[in-house]
């Protein structure tokens, strides 16, 4: 509650700390998803001086505050000239991927007024923003299926599933799932002899594979050299290991960039023209990605990149050498996912729990479309010094999963059999301590949950986590 008096810096402080304790870590590369740690502390403090010192600065007027005009303008020349692009290249800085592909999707269609109904063609593997973004642009989403057993998209069910409709064609760079590189070229070529752009979201990618190819990695063309890509989104606050808030959208020509612009002049107040969803904004992302940048230079990329391969060819070696284990596909970049072996006394999601226990969080993923459940691990330029330590805690969460057996299946088709629109916060608060699940202190255990939504539907488990966000957030699931 708002307190009568204003508190000091230093209580707040440490009430911040206390609250961050139950975080999972966001520095040491035990955590391997959602957190992106350059380990170098000198870059954190560039970051985080540049991100303070712009904080207050408002991106919604450009004319008011140049100084933004110009680190844009920095941010993504620098990031054009190592992606197929140079210092003319079009390009918006945004808060994140989702944002990226929001206006991405949209320059489409507004490049389209002729298509009535627009869809865009995206692999099965393609991140859920494009759904996102499908949903809130009112552009309707046509999934191709990929490779069952290298996951990666097929160019001619690609080329085939385009139609007069169809403003937009995606490839990723790679997929986050399973780390696999779409082939762009034939995929790019396919939309452009339809006339229809092509995007690539190189999102998690377009910051790693110039640095991993570098390192000698083989990376295929993925970037806007390849003929045909009309557009790329590359996050900065992923192996940019920029602060969050961080991604550029670029495009092949300025016409496009026109298509994700938004101007407004049917109101009294201030002329409105936008290059992002958002209006008022601060600049501290921003200058944080700029000084981030800046502060590692190619040779400090280069050496992040470097380390982050050599972990995760340690890695991949290291889980096939685990038994049963099985790594997904062969992972492009330095994103893992793995599953178990047909093993019905072996559950994936128990062994993220039992690794969690143990210091590691290991982001699970469900099955969907004939792809199976698994765990993912995003490698990064810190992870190297961990791999022992990685490969022992999932060695011995194997073993201790295999002795716990799979998850009860009581509670699950108790679950299943629920009607999820008359779940109200107060019903799912009471459900999940059924299913073992507690968020009142201590590590959460969620393999219950995980096996629940697995076997699911995908449009019961988003009725299901909706509730669940919205029991989250009310004193439902209070201790
Ligand atoms: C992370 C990611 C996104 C979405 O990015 P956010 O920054 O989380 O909004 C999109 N595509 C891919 C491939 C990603 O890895």
């Amino acid at each position: 509650m708002l307190p009568d008096h204003g508190r000091s810096s230093a209580e707040l402080l440490e009430e911040l700390n206390t609250l961050r304790a139950a975080d999972l870590p966001t520095q040491g590369g035990r955590t391997t998803a959602y957190v992106y740690d350059s380990g170098r502390p000198e870059v954190r403090a560039a970051a985080q001086a540049a991100y303070l010192a712009m904080l207050e600065v408002n991106g919604l007027d450009p004319t008011a505050f140049p100084s933004i005009v110009r680190l844009e303008r920095e941010v993504v020349a620098a990031v054009a000239s190592r992606l197929g692009g140079d210092a003319t290249t079009p390009g918006i800085f945004t808060s994140g991927g989702t944002e990226s592909i929001i206006l991405a999707v949209k320059a489409a269609r507004d490049s389209r007024p002729d298509v009535a109904n627009p869809e865009i063609v995206v692999p099965a593997t393609a991140h859920a923003a494009f759904h996102k973004a499908g949903h809130y642009l009112g552009v309707r989403v046509k999934q191709v299926p990929v490779s069952p057993t290298s996951f990666r998209a097929l160019p001619e069910a690609m080329a085939d599933a385009i139609t007069d409709d169809t403003v937009l064609v995606v490839a990723s760079a790679p997929s986050y799932a399973h780390g696999v590189i779409d082939p762009v070229v034939p995929i790019a070529a396919a939309a452009a002899a339809r006339g229809v752009a092509c995007h690539v979201d190189a999102c998690v990618g377009g910051w790693l594979l110039p640095w991993l190819a570098d390192a000698g990695a083989d990376i295929p063309p993925f970037d806007l050299g390849v003929p045909g890509v009309t557009s790329l989104s590359v996050d900065l606050h992923k192996f940019g290991y920029a602060p969050k808030g961080a991604s550029v959208l670029l495009f092949r020509d300025s016409a496009m960039r026109l298509g994700a612009y938004f101007a407004c002049a049917e109101w009294p107040g201030y002329t409105v023209i936008n290059s992002t969803i958002q209006s008022s904004k601060g600049a501290g992302p921003l200058a944080g990605a700029w000084a981030t940048l800046q502060s590692l230079g190619t040779s400090g990329y280069r050496s992040l990149g470097a380390a982050a391969l050599e972990a995760t060819r340690r890695v991949v070696r290291g889980i096939s050498d685990i038994p049963g284990l099985r790594v997904l596909g062969t992972p492009d970049a330095t994103l893992v996912a793995f599953t178990v072996d047909d093993d019905p006394g072996l559950d994936v999601f128990t062994i993220a729990d039992e690794a969690r226990v143990r210091g590691f969080f290991l982001q699970p993923q469900l099955s969907y479309a004939g792809m199976p459940a698994s765990l993912h691990l995003t490698l990064t330029g810190v992870s190297e010094s961990g791999v022992d330590s990685l490969l022992a805690t999932l060695a011995v969460a194997v073993s201790s999963a295999r002795s716990l057996g799979p998850v009860s299946t009581d509670a699950l088709s108790q679950i299943a059999s629920l009607d999820f629109a008359s779940l109200d916060d107060a019903a799912l608060g009471a459900l999940l301590p059924a299913v073992g699940v507690s968020f009142a202190g201590g590590t959460p255990r969620m393999a219950a949950v995980n096996a629940v939504l697995d076997g699911l539907p995908p449009a019961s488990r988003e009725a299901l986590l909706t509730r669940f966000l919205s029991a989250l957030y009310s004193p439902a699931l209070d201790g």
